[in-house]
């Protein structure tokens, strides 16, 4: 049994842990493999220690083989491949009582809060597991959070078939976005800067715009017959984005806030009054997400393979995480934690 900790300061050490027997209610896992997103990237650079409390074992894009089961564990059996849903909820605020356990007042995220995933072996609540159906792989299967993500900003959206939707940044989440919102029907506009993942874009069949070369408002204006975006992600983090997206969003358009703005962006609230526009909340994802996410997988509506930059084991994880400060544009790393790569 192997575990990377993340040390503080761009390091990892490796351990030799030990198996944890599953208690009731939970399960113990072989991790196969587990990705790496910016959020671990921020944890790498340091600026997330104070909540991380290094040393940690971190890492929450992940898939994996069921190894044993606790007491009770009904939904899983031995020998599945599942993923893990990382998210600790308490069950008894006001949030988990309306059904946005989530959204939790007091929601522990796994890999951050909490041990994670880049260790060969990991024991976990087995409410967190969803199955991976037969004819997926696990390299596939640690691509399925993120892609959770996506789908559930498509639902906040309330995205249809023949809607046009704009994309704001054309990373990782951004694409996944772009393909999900394909998969209701609706057309998509990637907004990226970067040359090659606007090239990635066009090869899923998007339209993209460059916002530093192109005049993006009157790109949009063009493409939707003057009308603006039916709803704009906003996926960037980038300030410039903020007004961008009030601008090229349609009357009664929807806007869905993906990105973390740690600071505060002027919004231009004139806009919302004007246009009648609705900002919509987007975080994590819910149980139907990761579902709906494994489903667009299984019926083929999205290739999660081609997002797959790097596979590296998982005594060389330092080397993974130099790689992607180094390759900006690629798209994610997946660390193995069973040998293979
Ligand atoms: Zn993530
Ligand atoms: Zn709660």
């Amino acid at each position: 049994m192997l575990a990377a900790q993340y040390i503080g300061d761009k390091k990892f050490t490796l351990v030799a842990g030990s198996q944890v027997a599953p208690g009731p209610g939970e399960v113990r896992l072989n991790v196969g493999y587990v990705g790496i997103c910016g959020t671990d990237m921020h944890i790498y650079h340091g600026v997330m220690d104070a909540r991380v409390a290094p040393p940690k074992v971190i890492g929450h894009e992940m898939s994996g083989t069921v190894m044993a089961l606790g007491a009770g564990v009904t939904n899983v059996a031995v020998g599945d491949n599942v993923v893990v849903r990382p998210l600790d909820y308490c069950g008894a605020c006001p949030a988990c009582d309306a059904g946005h356990s989530h959204v939790c007042h007091k929601l522990k995220f796994m890999g951050i809060d909490s041990p994670g995933a880049f260790q060969s072996s990991w024991t976990v609540k087995a409410r967190t597991l969803h199955k991976l159906p037969e004819g997926m792989s696990l390299k596939q299967g640690a691509l399925i959070e993120p892609l959770a993500v996506a789908t559930h900003d498509v639902s906040r959206a309330r995205l249809k078939a023949g809607e046009k939707a704009v994309v704001i940044g054309g990373g990782p989440i951004g694409q996944l976005v772009a393909l999900a919102a394909k998969s209701v029907g609706a057309d998509v506009m990637i907004s990226e800067v970067n040359d090659v993942r606007r090239q990635f874009a066009k090869d899923n069949g998007m339209a993209t715009v460059n916002p530093i070369t192109e005049d993006i408002d009157a790109v949009v204006k063009a493409w939707t017959n003057d009308k603006g975006a039916d709803v704009v992600f906003e996926v960037s983090g980038v300030k410039a984005a903020i007004e961008t997206m009030t601008k090229i969003a349609s009357v009664r358009g929807r806007i869905v806030m993906v990105a973390i703005h740690s600071q505060k962006p002027e919004v231009d609230l004139f806009q919302f009054f004007w246009k009648e526009l609705e900002l919509l909340g987007a975080r994590v994802y819910e149980h139907a997400d990761f579902e709906q996410a494994i489903a667009l997988v299984a019926q083929g509506k999205v290739d999660l393979d081609k997002f797959i930059s790097s596979v590296t084991e998982l005594n060389n994880i330092g080397t993974a995480f130099a790689s992607m400060d180094n390759n900006p544009a690629g798209m994610k790393a997946l660390v193995s934690c069973n040998g293979a790569v």
